[in-house]
């Protein structure tokens, strides 16, 4: 038994070191990632529960790193905030979102509402509002037609200035998602306070939602806040039809997720927008 312990501590302090070594090559490989073309965005489609066309999508930060191959957002966007790149890399993002959308629409096609999800970094910023204005002239996207994606965490660490931020975006038309909804640590009265447009069921719901009573009364309970205050509710993570099932018996405006659409690149979202054009 105790030399099974040694064996697994080994094992442990083995991988330990290796993961802080891909964390420094990741902290080193974000240097280059944008000059080396290195990143690219997916969308995932929103779908309407009512008519189960798409509503709009979200764009989800893509990156090849030459050597490490695909690495996850969930490895290299905690990275990226811890050096502050994240703020140049999100701006690009954003610039990007913004510029397909254009030429979807100069296509001809209706991509929706574009949703963008910005960092607790890029929040902080004291010309937030300045820089994503700048944005929009410079894609000539409309603000209506831009939804930014932010965490109940962000915006419960300092939340004077988070209101104040956000209302000074919805003043521009800009949409604003309160993403992962229910997995922070704030009340949900406290909501009120914040003039968001749209909540975000958090996946940790819908996963279970049709085996377990607990998330089933947790995502009702959301639905029925969302109503109350009169804004949109999406339930993300999507990825069965029984969760759907479930979901339907409550009154989401939207659904996302694996069983309707998973994040696809730019040519296969221009075929899906063909095929589900509105009449
Ligand atoms: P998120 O904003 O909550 O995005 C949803 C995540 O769930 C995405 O993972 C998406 O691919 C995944 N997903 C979508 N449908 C399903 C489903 O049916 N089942 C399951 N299990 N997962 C589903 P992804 O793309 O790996 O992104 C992870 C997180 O990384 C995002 O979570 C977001 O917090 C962050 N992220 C991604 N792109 C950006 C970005 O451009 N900027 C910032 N600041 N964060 C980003
Ligand atoms: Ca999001
Ligand atoms: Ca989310
Ligand atoms: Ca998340």
């Amino acid at each position: 038994a105790k030399s099974a312990g040694r064996g697994r501590f080994a094992l442990h302090s083995q991988h330990t070191a290796k993961a802080a070594q891909s964390r420094l090559e990741i902290e080193r490989g974000l240097h280059h990632a944008i000059d080396r073309h290195e990143f690219s965005v997916v969308y995932q489609m929103r779908i309407s529960a009512t008519d189960g066309l798409p509503t709009g999508m979200e764009a989800l930060l893509r990156w090849n790193h030459p050597e490490l191959g695909l690495v996850p957002p969930s490895e290299f966007i905690p990275a990226a905030e811890h050096t502050g790149q994240i703020v140049e890399i999100g701006e690009w993002v954003l610039r990007q979102a913004c510029m397909q959308h254009g030429s979807w629409r100069a296509e001809g096609m209706d991509p929706g509402i574009m949703a963008v999800n910005i960092s607790g970094v890029q929040f902080r910023q004291a010309d937030l509002v300045q820089r994503i204005q700048a944005i929009l002239v410079e894609t000539g996207m409309k603000a209506s037609e831009l939804e930014l994606e932010l965490t109940e965490s962000m915006l419960a660490s300092n939340p004077d200035t988070a209101v104040t931020v956000m209302k000074d975006l919805r003043q521009l038309g800009i949409g604003l998602a309160i993403d992962d909804f229910g997995t922070g640590y704030s009340s949900l009265s406290y909501l009120k306070s914040f003039p968001a447009s749209r909540i975000k069921i958090d996946k940790s719901f819908v996963r279970d939602i049709d085996i377990n009573r607990e998330d089933a009364a947790i995502a009702s309970a959301i639905v029925a806040l969302a109503q109350s205050l009169n804004i949109e509710v999406t339930a993300e993570g999507v990825e069965t039809s029984g969760q759907l099932a479930h979901l339907s018996e409550l009154e989401c405006t939207d659904y996302q997720g694996y069983f309707f659409a998973k994040p696809l690149a730019p040519s296969e979202v221009r075929k899906s927008l063909r095929l589900t054009a509105r009449a």
